[in-house]
């Protein structure tokens, strides 16, 4: 007894009873529909980036880290999956798990979204000064200004800032940073300026 690899039935002969395909049209219909999905994910996590990139929160760093862990897992799970497929393995407990990681950076993406957009309370502005400065180019290009922390228990904040507050900025340098709370308490960056 296994699943069906299209509609996911139990099934003992080749023809599933519930879709009508047999094994190899179900194995083909089920890559097809992994690529979609996996072409709905990847958009979703370029949805993310820019969306973190409109409203930066200021622990976007440890963000970007699970977002990655996520990533990798999904697409590592999709490559499993599909040379299960090939093999016309069991895939019915993998593909629920797959399915249910495929909208994840869509919700995250809304998430952040509604946590700036819709914060109408004004900004908090924080006097700090610069510690150092740090950026990373590549198809992600981020850049961070290491400034001394306002928050209890934090010795240092890494504020995302765009390029030119970048190169306005030298170690050393008072700065004010203006902070939002976020509608669902994921506090953002809204800019940064000379003290
Ligand atoms: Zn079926």
């Amino acid at each position: 007894m296994t699943h069906c690899l299209n509609c996911g039935a139990e099934r003992d002969a080749d023809l599933c009873d519930s879709c009508g395909l047999n094994s190899s049209a179900a194995e083909l219909a089920l890559r097809g529909k992994l690529l979609n999905r996996t072409a709905f994910f990847v958009l979703g996590s370029l949805a993310f980036v820019a969306a973190s990139s409109r409203y930066p929160a200021l622990e976007l760093d440890s963000i970007f880290i699970f977002i990655g862990v996520l990533f990798f897992t999904t697409l590592g799970l999709a490559i499993l999956l599909e040379r299960r497929a090939l093999r016309h393995a069991e895939v019915e407990a993998l593909r629920r798990i797959y399915y249910g990681l495929i909208p994840l950076p869509w919700l995250f993406s809304a998430l952040l979204l509604v946590n700036g957009a819709m914060d109408r309370v004004p900004p908090q502005v924080e006097e700090a000064r610069v510690i150092g400065k740090f950026s990373m180019g590549g198809a992600l290009p981020s850049r961070r200004l290491i400034v001394s922390s306002w928050r209890e228990g934090h010795r240092i904040e890494r504020v995302p800032v765009d390029r030119s507050d970048y190169d306005s900025f030298s170690p050393g340098d008072p700065i004010e940073v203006r902070v939002e709370d976020g509608l669902v308490s994921i506090p953002w960056v809204a800019g940064v300026s000379h003290r």
